[in-house]
């Protein structure tokens, strides 16, 4: 069977794809095998495809795409535990050096030397199998969906950003963007506590999104509304406890402080390719903490316990679901933007 290629910039095709075969010949004792299911599109294989690169990651050569994926195990290896032939599983697509000094301090995910699937040089799962870490593997239970499981790769980014917020009952949140990210971050903060999270975006139609997914969100339309004064009145001139940056916005970047109440807690979670303004007065003035946040680390089960009890709902938010076959398709609409559609995901051939 064939797996989605991204040839070079702006050239996608399905093909066979040996390399991958032989590089997946040789099961670990500590591997399972994982039959793909199903896997989302992410911005971040989008921007591979239109621009060839992201940041100091270059694709160089063919590189198969996808990292959001769900699938079922079909062989384990001789010292697997956890995990049995038929497990419906989730995968935590980056995976450290075990014995690094980062992954021993429980910062796996700041490893330099992490392997994270669909960035050069190493190849995604848009492609039958594949062979995974039992470690990085986690069962669903039977309450979660295939499509639901795919989203959890997503979903650990808004759950790191609220860990790393420290969110407390009843914290008024503002995250701005309401792209994919910005909603499982919303969602995340809901779930962690908060007691109204104010989502920012120019697109109305995402924003009408924002508000369906929780009577808790108010959608703030940043062409027409100031956000720092909208929470402010509504806060009796306090602000946010939590700001949260998931726009990747240069602009939105150097107004993160503005909404932020005083010894309130700022998360960047978009990406800068460039450095941006920081204004570090109004920073100070509120003894604002401020997190970064690289992917996650330690959050995938925690995540599936949320979809499975109904603590969070990201059913909403997968918007399009494409066949295999159609998946250069997928990606050539989803680098279009549609204004409608959060996540698209891929079915692959059962
Ligand atoms: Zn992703």
């Amino acid at each position: 069977m064939k797996s989605l290629v991204l040839e070079k910039k702006d050239e996608l095709s399905l093909r066979d794809f040996p390399a991958i075969d032989r590089e997946e010949e040789v099961l670990g004792p500590r591997d399972v095998r994982i039959k793909l299911h199903t896997v989302g599109i992410c911005g971040s294989d989008v921007h591979y495809y239109t621009h060839g690169r992201i940041g100091p990651f270059v694709v160089k050569e063919p590189m198969i795409l996808g990292h959001e994926a769900s699938g079922v195990v079909i062989e384990t290896g001789s010292e697997v535990q956890t995990l049995k032939v038929g497990d419906r599983v989730c995968m935590e697509p980056g995976i450290p050096d075990p014995n690094s000094r980062a992954t021993r301090l429980g910062m796996y995910n700041v490893d330099p030397a992490v392997r994270f699937w669909a960035t050069p040089p190493v190849h995604g799962i848009l492609r039958p199998t594949c062979v995974h870490p039992e470690a990085f593997t986690f069962k669903l239970p039977d309450n979660v969906s295939f499509a639901e499981a795919a989203m959890v790769e997503p979903l650990a980014v808004g759950v790191h950003a609220a860990t790393k917020a420290r969110v407390k009952p009843g914290d008024i949140g503002v995250v701005m963007g309401a792209g994919p990210i910005g909603l499982v971050t919303a969602l995340s903060a809901l779930a962690a506590g908060c007691a109204r999270v104010y989502v920012t975006d120019l697109a109305e139609k995402k924003l009408e999104i924002a508000e369906s997914l929780s009577p808790a969100i108010t959608g703030v339309n940043v062409a027409k509304e100031d956000v720092a004064a909208l929470v402010k009145r509504h806060t009796e001139g306090w602000g946010a406890d939590l700001v949260f940056e998931a726009t990747g916005s240069p602009k939105a970047a150097a107004q993160v402080f503005e909404p932020l109440a005083p010894g309130g807690c700022v998360v960047m979670i978009g990406g800068q390719p460039d450095p941006v303004s920081y204004d570090a007065g109004a920073a100070m003035v509120r003894e604002a903490r401020v997190e970064n946040i690289f992917r996650y680390a330690h959050v995938f089960p925690r995540c599936v316990a949320m979809l499975s009890s109904g603590a969070i709902d990201v059913k909403p938010l997968i918007t399009r679901t494409f066949e295999f076959e159609d998946s250069v398709r997928a990606f050539e609409i989803a680098a279009s933007a549609p204004p409608a559609d959060v996540k698209m995901q891929i079915e692959l051939p059962q």
